[in-house]
């Protein structure tokens, strides 16, 4: 029975893995998070070979069919026969799937707080969220008393150059912790966030947390009190 006051039925995980993605599609499109046609979702469907099973260009995210996904290969190309295309950011999520061997699904999404905060932290080069206990959802962390640093990259229309970026970011950080990612997720400026699971419900879940926070740290920043406190404990 869908929740009478929520416009979008909560996520179902026995369902297939397109109506999976049709229902985060729903809900994202009515979260504000994936307006217009922006926005694609994906999950490993193979790992050897890798191929990924993503949303086609250009679908409005709130009516997804199940046929409004196409198989591609690891370098992004279609590879299914059906002659459906999906974005040119698809190389981004197949990076995503090659550099992290757990990941089961990557999720992206054009909030307005990820594309405020994201240009705004853009010369830092990272967004840092310091000190909340809904922290605590992102895989891994089992304390509010901690920070996130959310890389950020300038945006780009060439995807190969990005990518490389993207690459050369997650190349330098310090996955060696078993539990515990450098970061789950990154932006890119004035555009949007990315991020993934070892499942959709997973990467829903963390998509869900980082948008809330998100909120959180730029709503703070509009009150003196708050961004003073925030930056006295980011010095110690
Ligand atoms: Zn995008």
């Amino acid at each position: 029975m869908p929740h009478p006051t929520l416009p979008h039925p909560p996520f179902d995980a026995s369902l297939d893995a397109i109506d999976q993605l049709r229902s985060v599609g729903r809900e994202f499109h009515a979260r504000g998070w994936s307006l217009g046609t922006s926005s694609n979702y994906s999950v490993v469907a193979s790992r050897a070979p890798l191929e990924l099973l993503i949303t086609v260009s250009g679908k409005d995210k709130s009516a997804l069919g199940r046929d409004d996904f196409v198989r591609v290969d690891a370098t992004g190309r279609p590879c299914d026969g059906t002659g459906r295309k999906s974005s040119a950011e698809t190389l981004l999520h197949c990076l995503i799937a090659e550099l992290i061997p757990s990941v089961g699904a990557i999720l992206h999404t054009h909030s307005v707080w990820s594309t405020i905060l994201s240009g705004a932290d853009l010369p830092r080069g990272a967004v840092r969220i310091e000190g909340f206990e809904m922290l605590k959802g992102l895989d891994g962390i089992v304390t509010h008393e901690t920070f996130e640093e959310v890389p950020v990259f300038a945006n780009a229309q060439d995807m190969n150059e990005l990518a490389g970026r993207i690459r050369a970011r997650f190349t330098a950080a310090d996955w060696s912790h078993p539990t515990r990612p450098p970061f789950h997720g990154f932006l890119l400026s004035r555009h949007g966030l990315y991020t993934w699971g070892r499942d959709l419900a997973e990467a829903r879940r963390q998509i869900e947390i980082h948008e809330f926070l998100f909120e959180c740290v730029a709503r703070s920043r509009t009150f003196p009190t708050l961004s003073a406190y925030q930056q006295q404990s980011a010095q110690q």
